[in-house]
């Protein structure tokens, strides 16, 4: 078996299938905003593997949780209950103001569970032309059939067509969205905060727009937080920032704090359009992914994480505006909430290469939205950690 550095990226190379781009070094444990390669460099976690590790790496009550389940009890189907799943559905519904919770593994999956619930409570209440969706360009939910068609980027959908069901209005365009709402649509579906397609918010005022239009032509709302929720903007949903209330709601990432579990929430109306046998997750809810994610609730809450997300973010963002007014020539803008933002670059600024370089200086980011350098860091961070991250960009760029 391999064992060193070299000898397991050669193993990467012959074995792993080649869907990814990952930088030729292997990451061995992680403690708090850091991590280590197993050659011994550090780096600083800016990007929380894109919006997870709520809890950074190795809190102590996450995985002091995880490990007293994991010797408890792992899993037994949805064919029995847990306990940890139990209180973490009490939990979800009581920081989320939903009532009902369905759990999976991914955020693909509770999209999935989303898009069906839609449909089936029309079909349900015999309104069965009601099958379409309108969603939005530039839009990321999930690499599914199902995700992929409300999915609004070519560069994700080419070559895995047909993909149907699905009307795409420009992100932001409140009469595209009403032109587009014919009385086959069962439902609008929006990231408050489009994340892969760029850290782009909505609009002021978009939001309740979708609300009102989705109501008056008798659609549901369906809010995708899978990037945006869990705290991370400074409330627990990003909608909340405008005051409305979505039908339903898709979470996972930040959820579990690394460990897999989505989850589906939504609202007493909609609790009998999946019955028994209609829809299911064979690892959903499981044990540990519930003892996991409740932890990190609980840290969240003990912590008052969502006020740190709120208040670290305005310094972030403060820094950010500086950093794109100083760097204006290389940098178009720079945007986002609480501890989901972005740097964009101008089109002559290689992006990935800029990310290499800071990764090789010992900071992780991630791109998003192509020019997009993301700052989506665990909610634990440090403002002297997002200070060095903004410090080692900004040292790059005047180099540039
Ligand atoms: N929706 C949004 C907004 C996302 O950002 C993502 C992942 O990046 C997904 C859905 C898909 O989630 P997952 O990769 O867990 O399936």
């Amino acid at each position: 078996m391999a064992t060193d550095q070299a000898a397991l990226l050669e193993a990467a190379r012959r074995h792993l299938y080649p869907n990814y781009r990952q930088p030729p070094f292997v990451l061995s444990h992680g403690r708090g905003l850091h991590v280590w390669d197993l050659e011994g460099r550090r780096y600083l976690d800016l990007c929380a593997g894109i919006a997870v590790s709520t809890l950074g790496h190795g809190h102590p009550r996450l995985t002091r949780a995880i490990a007293e389940q994991a010797g408890k009890l792992i899993h037994v189907s949805n064919y029995f209950f847990n306990e940890p799943n139990l209180r973490l559905a009490e939990a979800l519904c009581r920081l989320s103001g939903f009532e009902r919770v369905f759990f999976c593994n991914s955020g693909t999956e509770a999209i999935e569970a989303m898009l069906k619930l839609a449909r089936r409570h029309f079909f349900d209440r015999g309104e069965r032309e009601r099958h379409q969706v309108v969603a939005f360009e530039n839009s990321f939910h999930g690499r599914t059939l199902g995700a992929l068609a409300v999915t609004g980027q070519a560069k994700y959908r080419d070559g895995f067509g047909p993909l149907s069901g699905v009307r795409h209005a420009p992100f932001g365009d409140a009469a595209a969205v009403e032109r587009a709402m014919t009385p086959d649509v069962a439902a609008i579906l929006v990231e408050p905060i489009q994340g892969e397609g760029g850290v782009t918010p909505a609009p002021p005022g978009f939001i309740p727009a979708l609300r009102e239009i989705a109501d008056r032509h008798g659609a549901l709302l369906l809010a995708d937080e899978i990037q945006s929720g869990v705290g991370r903007t400074g409330r627990f949903f990003a909608f909340e920032h405008e005051g409305v209330r979505a039908d339903a709601t898709a979470l996972a990432k930040g959820l579990g704090g690394g460990v897999p579990i989505g989850a589906l929430l939504c609202r007493e109306m909609l609790s009998g359009a999946l019955p028994p046998g209609s829809h299911g997750s064979t690892f959903g809810g499981n044990p540990l992914a519930s003892a996991a994610a409740l932890a990190v609730l609980e840290v969240l809450e003990s912590e008052g994480l969502m006020e740190r997300a709120a208040r670290l973010g305005r310094h972030l963002a403060a820094r950010l505006a500086a950093l794109a007014e100083t760097h204006e020539r290389h940098v178009a803008t720079a945007r986002g909430v609480g501890l989901l933002q972005v740097v964009v670059l101008r089109d002559h600024v290689d992006a990935r290469g800029l990310l290499e370089r800071l990764r090789e200086g010992g900071v992780l980011l991630t791109l998003a939205g192509g020019q997009g350098l993301r700052f989506s860091p665990p909610l634990v961070v440090e403002q002297a950690d997002l200070d060095e991250g903004v410090d080692r960009l900004d040292a790059l760029l005047k180099g540039l």
